[in-house]
Protein backbone atom coordinates (compact mmCIF):
# COMPACT_ATOMS: atom_id res chain seq x y z
CA UNK A 1 0.00 0.00 0.00
CA UNK A 2 1.02 3.46 -0.04
CA UNK A 3 0.15 6.88 0.55
CA UNK A 4 -0.91 9.34 -2.30
CA UNK A 5 -0.53 13.12 -2.46
CA UNK A 6 -3.58 15.28 -1.80
CA UNK A 7 -5.00 17.35 -3.84
CA UNK A 8 -5.59 20.62 -2.10
CA UNK A 9 -8.10 23.46 -3.10
CA UNK A 10 -7.29 25.24 -6.41
CA UNK A 11 -6.86 22.00 -8.09
CA UNK A 12 -9.77 21.92 -10.95
CA UNK A 13 -10.12 17.50 -10.51
CA UNK A 14 -12.24 18.89 -6.74
CA UNK A 15 -14.63 20.12 -8.67
CA UNK A 16 -14.97 17.64 -11.43
CA UNK A 17 -17.86 15.26 -11.68
CA UNK A 18 -16.42 11.84 -11.23
CA UNK A 19 -17.41 8.80 -12.94
CA UNK A 20 -19.56 5.53 -11.48
CA UNK A 21 -17.78 2.22 -11.49
CA UNK A 22 -18.81 -0.23 -13.73
CA UNK A 23 -16.89 -3.31 -11.82
CA UNK A 24 -14.91 -3.24 -8.85
CA UNK A 25 -11.83 -4.33 -10.31
CA UNK A 26 -8.42 -5.02 -8.36
CA UNK A 27 -6.88 -2.22 -9.51
CA UNK A 28 -9.89 -0.20 -7.39
CA UNK A 29 -9.29 -2.24 -4.92
CA UNK A 30 -5.79 -1.62 -4.31
CA UNK A 31 -6.84 2.10 -5.03
CA UNK A 32 -9.34 2.13 -1.98
CA UNK A 33 -6.56 0.40 0.19
CA UNK A 34 -4.23 3.20 -0.61
CA UNK A 35 -7.01 5.57 0.51
CA UNK A 36 -7.34 4.15 3.44
CA UNK A 37 -3.39 4.27 4.08
CA UNK A 38 -3.40 8.07 3.37
CA UNK A 39 -6.45 9.29 5.15
CA UNK A 40 -4.70 7.28 8.11
CA UNK A 41 -1.73 9.02 7.61
CA UNK A 42 -3.21 12.49 7.31
CA UNK A 43 -5.39 12.00 10.34
CA UNK A 44 -9.12 12.17 8.65
CA UNK A 45 -12.13 10.65 9.00
CA UNK A 46 -13.01 10.50 4.80
CA UNK A 47 -11.34 10.84 1.93
CA UNK A 48 -12.84 11.00 -1.70
CA UNK A 49 -11.02 9.78 -5.01
CA UNK A 50 -10.35 13.51 -6.59
CA UNK A 51 -8.60 14.20 -3.15
CA UNK A 52 -6.01 11.99 -4.67
CA UNK A 53 -6.18 13.01 -8.42
CA UNK A 54 -8.98 10.15 -9.29
CA UNK A 55 -11.91 10.24 -11.04
CA UNK A 56 -13.65 7.78 -10.10
CA UNK A 57 -16.66 7.66 -7.51
CA UNK A 58 -15.08 6.11 -4.87
CA UNK A 59 -14.52 7.22 -1.12
CA UNK A 60 -13.37 5.53 1.88
CA UNK A 61 -14.80 6.39 5.62
CA UNK A 62 -13.91 5.23 8.93
CA UNK A 63 -14.56 7.44 12.13
CA UNK A 64 -13.75 5.36 14.58
CA UNK A 65 -9.91 5.69 14.35
CA UNK A 66 -9.30 2.18 12.16
CA UNK A 67 -12.18 0.41 13.72
CA UNK A 68 -14.85 0.71 11.34
CA UNK A 69 -13.50 1.41 7.68
CA UNK A 70 -16.27 2.09 5.48
CA UNK A 71 -15.34 1.74 1.09
CA UNK A 72 -18.17 3.48 -0.89
CA UNK A 73 -18.37 2.58 -4.55
CA UNK A 74 -21.12 4.83 -6.46
CA UNK A 75 -22.44 5.86 -3.25
CA UNK A 76 -25.62 7.80 -3.01
CA UNK A 77 -27.86 9.16 -0.39
CA UNK A 78 -31.41 7.29 -0.96
CA UNK A 79 -32.94 9.00 2.60
CA UNK A 80 -32.31 11.80 4.31
CA UNK A 81 -33.79 12.70 7.76
CA UNK A 82 -35.71 15.90 7.94
CA UNK A 83 -34.22 17.03 10.84
CA UNK A 84 -30.70 18.64 10.39
CA UNK A 85 -27.33 19.33 12.88
CA UNK A 86 -24.78 22.02 12.57
CA UNK A 87 -21.73 21.05 12.99
CA UNK A 88 -18.22 22.16 12.59
CA UNK A 89 -16.26 20.48 9.05
CA UNK A 90 -12.47 20.40 8.14
CA UNK A 91 -11.69 18.36 5.02
CA UNK A 92 -7.67 17.01 4.41
CA UNK A 93 -8.00 19.18 0.85
CA UNK A 94 -8.20 22.41 2.79
CA UNK A 95 -5.98 21.73 5.70
CA UNK A 96 -6.63 24.63 9.06
CA UNK A 97 -9.68 26.39 7.45
CA UNK A 98 -12.92 25.03 9.19
CA UNK A 99 -17.06 25.89 9.42
CA UNK A 100 -20.34 24.93 10.66
CA UNK A 101 -22.22 22.90 8.31
CA UNK A 102 -26.02 22.08 8.75
CA UNK A 103 -27.16 18.66 7.20
CA UNK A 104 -29.67 15.71 7.45
CA UNK A 105 -29.22 14.31 10.98
CA UNK A 106 -29.63 10.63 9.28
CA UNK A 107 -29.24 9.68 6.32
CA UNK A 108 -29.46 6.00 4.34
CA UNK A 109 -26.61 5.36 1.72
CA UNK A 110 -26.67 2.67 -0.98
CA UNK A 111 -23.32 1.80 -2.57
CA UNK A 112 -21.05 -1.01 -3.80
CA UNK A 113 -18.30 -2.46 -0.98
CA UNK A 114 -14.69 -3.19 -1.54
CA UNK A 115 -15.81 -6.27 -3.52
CA UNK A 116 -18.04 -5.19 -5.38
CA UNK A 117 -21.34 -6.16 -3.28
CA UNK A 118 -24.17 -3.82 -2.74
CA UNK A 119 -25.05 -2.80 0.54
CA UNK A 120 -27.12 0.03 2.33
CA UNK A 121 -26.31 1.55 5.69
CA UNK A 122 -28.36 3.97 7.69
CA UNK A 123 -26.37 6.44 9.73
CA UNK A 124 -26.54 9.04 12.32
CA UNK A 125 -24.28 10.97 13.82
CA UNK A 126 -20.54 12.34 12.64
CA UNK A 127 -20.76 9.00 10.20
CA UNK A 128 -24.00 10.46 8.07
CA UNK A 129 -21.90 13.74 8.27
CA UNK A 130 -19.07 12.55 7.03
CA UNK A 131 -21.14 10.06 4.27
CA UNK A 132 -22.95 13.65 3.06
CA UNK A 133 -19.80 15.26 2.93
CA UNK A 134 -17.68 12.45 0.92
CA UNK A 135 -20.49 11.95 -1.66
CA UNK A 136 -20.25 15.94 -2.16
CA UNK A 137 -16.85 15.43 -2.63
CA UNK A 138 -17.42 13.16 -5.89
CA UNK A 139 -20.07 15.58 -7.25
CA UNK A 140 -17.21 18.48 -7.11
CA UNK A 141 -18.94 20.24 -3.54
CA UNK A 142 -16.98 21.46 -0.96
CA UNK A 143 -17.98 22.00 2.59
CA UNK A 144 -17.20 25.90 1.86
CA UNK A 145 -20.22 25.81 -0.37
CA UNK A 146 -22.35 25.75 2.62
CA UNK A 147 -21.14 28.99 4.64
CA UNK A 148 -22.70 32.15 4.71
CA UNK A 149 -20.54 34.95 2.09
CA UNK A 150 -19.01 35.99 5.66
CA UNK A 151 -17.82 33.20 6.63
CA UNK A 152 -16.94 31.68 2.95
CA UNK A 153 -15.10 34.91 2.69
CA UNK A 154 -12.96 34.94 5.68
CA UNK A 155 -12.32 31.44 5.21
CA UNK A 156 -11.02 31.65 2.02
CA UNK A 157 -8.83 34.42 3.63
CA UNK A 158 -7.31 32.16 5.62
CA UNK A 159 -7.08 29.53 3.28
CA UNK A 160 -5.28 31.86 0.67
CA UNK A 161 -2.15 32.37 3.00
CA UNK A 162 -2.37 28.51 4.08
CA UNK A 163 -2.17 27.59 0.58
CA UNK A 164 1.21 28.59 0.20
CA UNK A 165 2.20 25.56 1.88
CA UNK A 166 0.78 23.34 -1.13
CA UNK A 167 2.70 24.51 -4.19
CA UNK A 168 1.23 23.30 -7.30
CA UNK A 169 -1.96 22.55 -5.21
CA UNK A 170 -0.18 19.10 -3.94
CA UNK A 171 -0.31 18.38 0.18
CA UNK A 172 2.36 15.86 0.12
CA UNK A 173 2.36 13.88 4.08
CA UNK A 174 5.69 14.82 5.91
CA UNK A 175 7.88 11.17 6.68
CA UNK A 176 7.06 11.82 9.94
CA UNK A 177 3.16 12.14 9.73
CA UNK A 178 3.71 8.85 7.42
CA UNK A 179 6.06 7.02 9.78
CA UNK A 180 3.96 7.77 12.89
CA UNK A 181 1.01 6.46 11.22
CA UNK A 182 3.02 3.20 11.04
CA UNK A 183 4.34 3.19 14.29
CA UNK A 184 0.34 3.63 15.29
CA UNK A 185 -0.43 0.75 13.38
CA UNK A 186 1.55 -1.87 14.88
CA UNK A 187 0.34 -1.55 18.01
ZN1 LIG B 1 -13.29 16.78 2.28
Amino acid sequence: MSVLDIRVLGDPILRQETKVVETVTEEHRRLIDDMFETMHAAKGIGLAAPQIGRTERIAVVDVQGGSQPIALVNPEVVQSSSDTDKSEEGCLSIPDVYGDVERPSRVTVRALDRDGRPFEMEADALLARCFQHEIDHLDGKLFIDYLSILKRRSALNKWAKARERYPDNIRRLTLEEVSEHHRDEEL
